[in-house]
């Protein structure tokens, strides 16, 4: 008898059918694809940002997941960063942490973490089968149905079949509708850590500049959504970078309608304090025409912009700068609007926000509370977190936790 059948070869899996075997069990691992790992080797640009070690504070840690933050308390006190990085380590695999805690391999390449997992699954005798679809479920007795008609039964299965993003990797959302006919609730899974699509004219012409430490703030039909400081990078097609990636997780189930973002380009400071920059400025260089104003507080190509947008004549000083046209200049530089389109096609977005709902999954072992010998694991469930090796973190734990539970 087959003590663990595990559906996904991709980081959740792969942990889950190695942990298992360390600890004895006979485990299959079922991938659809003719390799494992595809989106781990796609991951943090093709180095892979296996996890974050800046705040290893459990709480704080927890603070990088809008979604699934008190549910993977269980997981991350079993196997957090710490430990995640230990294993590594321990099977052979250098890392480095870059300055604000993102952890790679120290040769900065994802095949080398792959190769990690795959060495380490044949030490414990993983049986992989690649090219090997499961087509559906079966709960009694509990297993898995192939394109062959085939039927593999396990004393436990692992559903660890990935979100819905980059689907080119083999994450498809198939396993959605296994998991409602296991009578479990799907909260509807949508796009997160995604970019922007804007055709306001002038973000083209800024496309490749980036803008560090502004404030974001996204509105839907003027309502404010989502609110957060960090990155942002113009691009041909709109707005990208982590800043934008965080505000699309924190808006990614709020209503998208008549979308725009309004940025603070000056976050730091209050209103009062950017209008006596300015005006102190300005008085000790009053012959300054107006298009270099902004010479030392903001990049050219930005600037030229804001100023053409405030004043009709280029030619004047900064003395002669009137109260309409102050105001309207503080107002770009602290509310600059960028409408919004929609998001990038669906399907480049980094991370699945929604999935199998977590309140009827066991947070100490990642087992269905409805089907016995049934597990989860990984981005199929209703867990994301922002940029910076988070998501690959829930996996890894998830995964981890599920391959050590299993009876
Ligand atoms: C471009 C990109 C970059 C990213 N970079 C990072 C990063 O640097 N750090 C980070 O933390 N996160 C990153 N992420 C997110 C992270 O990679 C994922 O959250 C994580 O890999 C999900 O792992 P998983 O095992 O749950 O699912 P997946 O990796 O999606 O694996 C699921 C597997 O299940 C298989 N499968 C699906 N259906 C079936 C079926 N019916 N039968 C058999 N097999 C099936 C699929 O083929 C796939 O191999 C990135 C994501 C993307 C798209």
């Amino acid at each position: 008898m087959i003590d663990f059948l595990v559906i996904g070869g991709g980081a959740a899996g792969l942990m889950a059918a190695i942990r298992a075997a360390e600890r004895g069990k006979k485990v299959i691992l079922l991938e659809k694809g003719a390799k494992l790992g595809r989106k781990i080797l796609i991951s943090g640009g093709g180095r892979c940002n296996i996890t974050n070690h800046k705040n290893l504070n459990l709480r704080q840690f927890l603070a990088n997941y809008p979604r699934g933050q008190k549910f993977l308390w269980s997981a991350f006190s079993r196997f957090g960063p710490q430990d995640l990085m230990n294993w590594f380590e321990c099977h052979g695999l250098k890392l480095k942490t870059e300055d604000d805690g993102r952890v790679f391999p120290a040769s900065n390449k994802s095949i080398d973490v792959l190769e990690t997992l795959l060495k380490t699954a044949k030490q414990f005798k993983v049986e992989i089968r690649t090219n090997t679809e499961v087509i559906d479920l079966s709960f009694d007795p509990l297993g898995v149905l192939l394109e062959n008609n085939n039927l593999i039964t396990a004393s436990n299965l692992l559903i660890a079949c990935g979100g819905m993003t980059y689907q080119s990797t083999g994450s498809t959302g198939t396993a959605y509708k296994w998991a409602i006919k296991a009578g479990h609730k799907v909260s509807e899974p949508k796009p997160s850590l995604t970019g922007y699509l804007s055709t306001d004219p002038w973000i083209k012409n800024l496309a490749g500049l980036s803008l560090k430490d502004i404030e974001l703030k996204l509105f839907s039909e003027q309502v404010l959504i989502a609110q957060e400081k960090g990155a942002l990078l113009f691009t041909h097609w709109g707005i990208t970078g982590p800043g934008v990636f965080k505000i699309s997780s924190l808006a990614a189930n709020k209503p998208q309608k008549e979308l725009y973002l309004k940025i603070n380009l000056f976050a730091e400071e209050k209103t009062d304090q950017l209008k006596t920059k300015l005006k102190n400025y300005w008085q000790a260089h009053s012959k300054r025409k107006v298009i270099n104003c902004l010479d030392e507080f903001v990049s050219e190509r930005l600037a030229n912009y804001i100023i053409e947008s405030v004043f009709s004549n280029l030619q004047k000083t900064v003395s002669e700068i009137n109260n309409k046209e102050f105001g309207l200049l503080i107002s770009y530089l602290s509310e600059l609007k960028i409408n919004i389109n929609g998001k990038r096609p669906s399907g480049e977005e980094i991370v699945t926000a929604g999935g199998v709902c977590l309140n009827e999954i066991e947070p100490q072992t990642m087992a269905s509370k409805l089907v016995k010998g049934l597990y989860f694991a990984g981005e199929v469930l209703d867990v994301d977190g922002f940029t910076g090796g988070y998501n690959l973190q829930a996996a890894w734990s998830t995964g981890w936790l599920a391959g050590n539970s299993i009876i």
